[in-house]
Order: structure tokens, then sequence, then C-alpha cells
């Protein structure tokens, strides 16, 4: 076997097509094209329009089953495939995928621009700044902060009235409320008409985040207006990181400008004591927000080693948010491949978390229906499901993951069997993509095809993308065509009328394997909220860890004989999901001893950055 150089290495040999050119092959107008240099371009959101009467390409999304830390490949097969499908089998392909957040970039997992021979290029420009939608986003958020911030610090002279008065339009500092305000506050089940007789219990509190697409934990709790000119409305808050806040979620669900706005008005910033959500409507900053997020709406088109067109756009958090890639590029590449050719996309973490949500929410809110699931599975993950050694990152891999063993392989593959279940409940085909390494033996790559095929999978197939591009993943491509011609009966997994509780409740037992939930005080008390408040019917979006089928990282392969604790569960309503938390959830992480900025820098000869990966 050949060496296989640096993911940079590999992505600075291929000279990429002028985006432009690209973009002309695929079939988009040049009006329809807002380049940003030679590599990257957004596209407008009228090309949906102008292609209505195309019929859709077939969709495909790649999963995989639970992981070691390292992650199996999701990324990398999803870029292979498309390779293949492409450059090898002449199909017209697009690939949809995350940006990736600048947290991970310089922390510990790096980049996410696929690997080896199947990667999204240039892929600094993917892994950096891209087309500052990111940076978009944090603007958003801090605007809201900034904006609930300014009401209180001018609005009162004791902060918690401050934080009421924020509930009703802007009065021009008026002490008594107008006609408009008093309907607002009985709303709120509140007959003042004088803002200096409010009482504690009549006071609304806000939770005040601010964010960044930095790991910096130190930022996890911090206290605010310290200096003498906020007059002593010295607080606690908090920041987050980018790809955690709901507006990234909107922005990967919405399907239009128009929605957009919509959804930006509705994300809840409190809850009054009388229970009464109040919006960044009642801000009145949510005009300002769609124009902060006026061109992060666009898709960033950019291309593979192998010349084939990728949207890259939207990068929501797989845990507390959905984790997929956004609506709208899936939509405009479905139009712009038609009806013979494949959008492939990904699910973040793995089929239990990533692909469940894109069922019962992104495919709920799209109204797409996905024709194949790709299952990827590698020895290094079922071996360690079979009883392995701890894999950390980071470290190298003990013995048993580096040498035959076909024991641990076949155990392990009762996590494989389970995942295949789960992406079966939905109606759909799946074939499972062995990611080859080059430790793994013949062996053990055709005891998992085998195994697979007998857990129902629909075909299962070793490739070798990451080694050998999209020529290493062409029996997949096949795989995958045939898939797509199978008869499918898509179904989601609950109704989305049914009570919180039972939605719950469905997919811990069901994907998970749960003998049953047990709420916890906190999230008792928000389901009773959150249905009072007509957040009942919203999907649900679990908060889990991607490391185990259940609650618990360490329990690997399929745990059993669990009740599933749901510690809270909080609302974003504008993106339209209710995330029940089982655990804590860090909402921004935080550096490793050794991070990977450490290894990047820019060549003074060249300009060029070193030290991705
Ligand atoms: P995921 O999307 O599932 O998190 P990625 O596709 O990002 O996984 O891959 C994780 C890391 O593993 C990347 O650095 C990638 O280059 C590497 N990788 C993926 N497949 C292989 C392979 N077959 N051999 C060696 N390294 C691989």
């Amino acid at each position: 076997q050949r060496p296989v150089p640096s993911d940079i290495v590999i992505s600075r040999s291929c000279v990429p097509k002028p985006i432009d050119c690209l973009a002309s092959e695929i079939g988009l107008l040049s009006y329809e094209v807002e380049l940003y240099g030679k590599t990257k371009a957004k596209v407008q959101l009228e090309t949906i329009d102008r292609l209505r009467a195309q019929a859709d390409g077939k969709y495909v999304v790649v999963t995989g089953i639970t992981p070691t830390p390292l992650g199996e490949g999701k990324s990398t097969t999803t870029i292979g495939l498309v390779q293949a499908l492409g450059a090898h089998l002449n199909r017209n392909v697009f690939a949809c995928v995350r940006q990736p957040s600048q947290g991970p970039t310089f922390g510990i997992k790096g980049g996410a621009a696929g690997g080896g021979y199947s990667q999204v290029i240039p892929m600094e420009e993917f892994n950096l700044h891209l087309t500052g939608d990111i940076h978009a986003i944090t603007a958003a958020n801090n605007l809201v902060a900034a904006a609930i911030d300014a009401r209180m610090f001018h609005e009162a002279t004791q902060s918690d009235k401050a934080l009421f008065n924020r509930l009703v339009p802007l009065s021009g500092g008026q002490r008594k409320f107008s006609p408009v305000q008093i309907n607002r506050l009985k709303k709120l089940g509140i007959e003042k008409t004088d803002p200096s007789t409010l009482t504690e219990e009549e006071i609304t509190r806000f939770n005040v985040v601010l964010f960044l697409d930095t790991n910096d934990r130190f930022l996890r709790k911090i206290t605010v207006g310290q200096s003498p000119t906020e007059k002593g409305h010295t607080r606690t808050a908090q920041f987050d990181i980018t790809v955690a806040s709901e507006i990234m979620a909107v922005l990967a669900l919405t399907s239009s400008m128009e929605d957009m706005r919509q959804r930006l008005a509705k994300m809840v910033v409190a809850t009054s004591r009388s229970g009464v959500p109040i919006t960044t409507e009642d801000l009145g900053v949510c005009g300002a927000l769609t124009v902060l997020m006026k061109d992060a709406i666009k898709p960033n088109l950019m291309q593979t080693l192998e010349g084939n067109p990728v949207f890259v756009h939207a990068g929501p958090f797989a845990n507390i948010a959905h984790g997929n890639s956004s609506i709208l590029a899936d939509k405009i590449a479905l139009k712009l491949v038609g009806p013979d050719g494949f959008v492939v996309t990904e699910a973040g973490f793995g089929a239990d978390i990533g692909m469940e949500k894109f069922f019962n929410i992104k495919c709920r809110y799209s109204g797409l229906r996905p024709h194949v699931v790709v299952l990827v599975a590698t020895v290094r993950a079922l071996k360690m499901h079979g009883g392995g050694p701890t894999v950390t990152a980071g470290m190298p891999l003990p013995k048993e993951y580096t040498e035959e063993n076909l024991e641990l392989v076949e155990k392990g593959c009762s996590n494989l069997r389970k995942q295949v279940e789960n992406a079966k409940h939905f109606g759909v085909p799946v074939v499972v993509a062995v990611n080859a390494f080059k430790t793994d033996s013949e062996a053990e790559l055709q005891l998992i095809c085998k195994l697979a095929k007998e857990a129902g999978a629909f075909d299962a197939v070793p490739c070798t993308h990451w080694a050998d591009g999209g020529a290493g993943a062409v029996e997949l491509g096949k795989a995958v065509q045939k898939a797509a011609e199978a008869p499918s009966k898509f179904s989601f997994l609950y109704d989305i009328e049914l009570p919180v509780v039972d939605k719950i409740r469905i997919i811990a037992q069901k994907i998970y394997g749960a003998d049953d939930i047990e709420l916890l005080p906190d999230a008792q008390h928000k389901v009773d909220l959150y249905t009072k408040q007509g957040f009942g019917n919203l999907p649900i979006c679990m908060a889990k860890t991607h490391l185990s089928l259940s609650h618990d990282a360490e329990k690997k392969g399929v745990p059993t004989g669990f009740v599933l604790p749901i510690r809270d569960i909080r609302a974003s309503v504008g993106a339209g999901f209710l995330y029940p938390l089982v655990g804590t959830m860090p909402t921004i992480p935080g550096l490793p001893t050794r991070p990977c900025f450490y290894d990047i820098d820019l060549d003074p000869l060249t300009g060029e950055v070193i030290g991705l990966f």
C-alpha cells in the first residue's frame, strides 16, 4: 500500500476548477452565482423558483454506527461516494455538508472537510471563515443579547423592572403604559398601568447568552456589567459556541427568506412569571436579525478533489441541535442534479442521533423523502463495541485494533445490527459502507458485510475512498444506485401531535433500546409549561451522548436494561423543536492540553496555511 499524504498536502496538490466554471457546468445561471474569490460562491435562493418544474434527484443520507471518539469517516464517505457517483459512474451529483466550527478546527478534532483522497477543497477555506456565515450568526446572536442588555439599562432604575419593561414595545421613555402595552400586560396576566408598581412576582427573567466560535471554557459562566458606567447592573451571564445557537438551527431548517424571518421572530428569549413566552419579536430585534442573516441564508458552493459540486451550508451542533446541514442547500441541489442525479448529505453523530433527527426533524420540515441510508461502519469501532480497550483521541490505538481479531468484530456487530434496524424503522433501504483502514484484514471487512446483510441491510460493501478517492467507492456507488431504485415506504417514527412525553419515550425505546424514560422534576415542569404555551406539538431533538446508544458513554455495543433520565427540556421554538437534556451537555467546549492550533501557521515564503488537518 502506498502511503497517503496529509489532508492538507493532498488538498493543495489539486488545482480547483474556477468556481464560476463549475457553477455553469452544473446549470447555474451567472446571475444566480455570487463569487467569493476563485474557489467559493454563494448561490441565490431564486434558483429553486427557476427550476420549480424540474423533478428532484435521488436523496441519500450518510450516517454511522456508534463511533469511537475519533470519528468513523461519515464526512469522508459522503465525499468519496459523491466522487464515485460523479467522476466514475457518470451521474449528476451534489454533496451537501455542514460548515465546521472553528472550535474543533483549533481544538481537538481538526477540520471536517473529509479526509485523504475524499475531501472538499480548498480545505483551509472550508475549515476557516468560508464566506462568513458563522460570523454573521455570531453577530445576530450577540445583537439579541445586546438588545436585552440595552432595555435593562435604559428602561429601569431596578434591573428586574427593566426586564419586565422589555416585554412591551418601546415607549419612548414614558412612565405610563400605552394601550398596546396594557394589552400585552393583560396577555401576561398582569393588570397594571404604572410600571413603578410592578412586583417581583410579575417580572420576567431573561437568560442572556452571548456567542462566539472559539472553544474558551472560561466563558461558561461570567459576570458582566462591572464598569461603574453600568450603574450596578452587575449579573452573571454565559457564552455558548455559535454552532450551538438557535440561530444556527434556524438557518439549517429554514425554507425561504420570509420563513427565516418568521423563525427568527418566534425565538423565545424568556418566559414571564405568568408563563407567557417572550420572543425576539417582543424585543423589536427580529428585522435587524434578518438583515444580518440575509447573505448567510444562501448556500456556499465548493468542490470535491475530483471536481464535483458541494454545498457547504449551516453547521448546527448535533446534540442540543439537530446536526444536519441546511434544507435550502439540499433543495437547490436536488433540482440541479435532476431526476437521474444524486444528492448525498450527512447527518452528524451515529444513526441513533443524527439520522433520527434527520428524518424526524429535517425531513418533517423540508417535506423531502430520502431514497437511501448509507450507514458507515469501521473495524475499529466494531472492535470497541465487541469489548476492545478504550480508544482515546491523540493516543496510539492498542494492538487489538491493529491486528486481525474476528471475534471482537463479530461481537461488536451487535451495534451495527441495531443501527441497521434503527434506519429500517423509517422504511428506507440501508447500504452499509465499511470504511477500510490500512490495518483492517480482508476477513474482517468481509465478516462485517456478511453480518450487515444478515441484519437486514440492502447491501454492504467495503470501500477505500480515503486511500483511493472516488475509485475506492465505486462498489458503494453501484449499491446506492440499486438501493435508490428499490421500493421504500417512508414513515416518521412518531406522530407530531402525541404528548411530549410519549414522543420522547418512543425515541428512547425504539431507537436507544431503553426500558423506559424517567422525567426529573425540571423536565416535568417544562413538559407542563411547553404544553401550556402551545409548543407541545414540536418535534423532539434529543441531547444525548453520541458515544453510546444509552445515556452512559462507557456502555458500548447494545446496552439493555436501562431507564433514560431526562434532566431538563429546553425549547428552540424558532428553529422548531424541543430538546430534552439527557445528562449535562457542554454548550461551549474547552481546549485540550495540546490543541490543534499549536501546529497551524502561515508559511512566510508562500503565504500558504500549514498544519491544518
Ligand atoms: P466523521 O464525519 O464520522 O466524524 P470524518 O470523515 O471526519 O469522520 O473522519 C474522521 C477522521 O478520520 C478524519 O481525519 C479522516 O481523515 C480520518 N479517516 C476517515 N476514514 C479513514 C480511513 N479509511 N483511513 C484513515 N483515516 C481515515
